[in-house]
């Protein structure tokens, strides 16, 4: 472990500047990146439950930060970090977040066509999703990959949450005691429930894939997004990742089934059109034990090869999208095949209906749920006392003419 220093990460957010001290792979890699607070701006989120609290730090990319509420752009979501022994996907947000600010450029590509593609978006990014975890890790513990209290935070979401198969191991995958019961799943559904992505992916490591829904069975959805999500995958994996990804459904290509996890609930619940996870990086031939070698390259030229190609991947997915989205808005396409909706349509129908599937409606309903229990509890309750009360006298009074009448 000497040549391997863990990494740190510590965001210091200022009034005109800020800087985002890194430590990387090696030993001088210090590595600095300016926050130019005209496109980038950070927000820490915090929550607790139980005595136990977590935090979350929130970039916005956005060309003009006063149009990052403008609800015509096209938004991202991207979370990092959400298993603690995945080191290097943090580094993956450090690298697009340092290209996203002008600091580092991907090589091959047209600026121009670059900003004129993220001048039309709305990218957040969570670096790092589970800073417990990752807490754990860097203090030794390499396996680790659940949060600060032992719960799996892809497994803590409400999609046939708490299932188990016949091989579950509750060190790698306890779902927590209640869906959303993790500070961090609720700070990150939160902001899925804000922002209403068009995308979100889920970035993590252990094997290179590109998934989409659904972790909780063998399939894929059916109709328009999942032929978009296909063939933004299938793009992707042709133009920067030699083809050497896996794509399809997470239960149908990973070997196992996952319930509970962040991306099925984005695409089922949050509505999000197209919901992946990414795996940017696996190393088959490491032993079981060799945990931080299963997840993380050990030298700087795998190091970089997997932030290059990622970091052009993801730029690449950026301009998909927003080329899927003009493609379905002309109506040449949309008379070609009569029998499709409209982006507009689609993100509209799509988009109303997360608001009424999820969303206050739902909370409302969770709250009034929560108060009609209390109530039927203290009903019966109540009934119960009153029954107790009513047999009692009625014993009082019967007693004399029961002893007079046996007597
Ligand atoms: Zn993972």
């Amino acid at each position: 472990m000497e040549n391997l220093m863990l990494l740190s990460l510590l965001l210091l957010p200022s009034i005109t500047i800020s800087i985002i001290p890194v430590v990387v792979y090696g030993k001088k890699s210090n590595h600095w990146f300016i926050v130019t607070p005209d496109k980038l701006s950070i927000e820490r989120v915090f929550s607790k439950n139980k005595g136990y609290e977590a935090e979350i730090t929130v970039v916005t990319y956005c060309q003009n930060r006063k149009e990052s509420d403008d609800r015509s752009k096209f938004r991202i979501l991207l979370s990092f970090g959400q298993h603690g022994r995945e080191l290097i996907t943090t580094e993956l947000a450090l690298r697009l977040l340092s290209i996203l600010s002008e600091e580092e450029f991907l090589p091959n590509m047209d600026r121009v066509a670059l900003n004129k593609t993220l001048n039309r978006l709305v990218i957040k990014v969570v670096p790092m999703e589970n800073w417990n975890g990752r807490k754990l890790v860097e203090a030794g513990e390499l396996c680790e990959r659940r949060n600060g209290r032992g719960v799996d935070l892809n497994r803590n979401w409400s999609v046939d949450w708490g299932k188990k198969e016949k091989d579950y191991d509750p060190y790698e995958e306890n779902p927590g005691s209640a869906p959303f019961s993790e500070p961090e799943t609720q700070l990150m559904r939160k902001l899925s429930v804000s922002f209403e992505p068009h995308v979100w992916v889920n970035v993590h490591s252990g094997m290179e894939a590109l998934f989409m829904p659904y972790d909780h069975k063998n399939t894929t959805p059916v109709g328009l997004p999942s032929k978009m999500m296909t063939s933004m995958l299938e793009a992707v994996n042709h133009f920067h990742l030699k083809d050497r990804c896996i794509i399809g459904s997470g239960g149908g290509s990973v070997g196992y089934l996952a319930h509970g996890t962040a991306t099925d609930y984005m695409y089922d619940i949050a509505r999000v059109p197209m919901a992946f996870t990414f795996e940017i990086y696996g190393d088959s031939t490491a032993s079981s034990k060799d945990c931080f070698k299963m997840f993380n390259p050990l030298d700087i030229t795998t190091f970089n090869r997997v932030l290059n190609d990622w970091s052009a991947a993801f730029f690449k997915m950026f301009s998909i999208g927003l080329e899927q989205m003009d493609e379905l808005h002309s109506k040449a396409v949309a008379s070609t095949f009569d029998k499709w909706v409209s982006i507009d349509d689609y993100l509209n129908g799509y988009l109303m209906e997360r608001k009424s599937r999820y969303g206050k409606k739902v909370e409302v309903l969770d709250l009034g749920m929560q108060e009609i229990r209390t109530y039927f509890r203290l009903f019966l309750l109540s009934s119960v006392l009153l029954l107790f009360m009513f047999c009692s006298r009625i014993s009082k009074s019967t007693r004399p003419l029961v002893s007079a009448m046996t007597s």
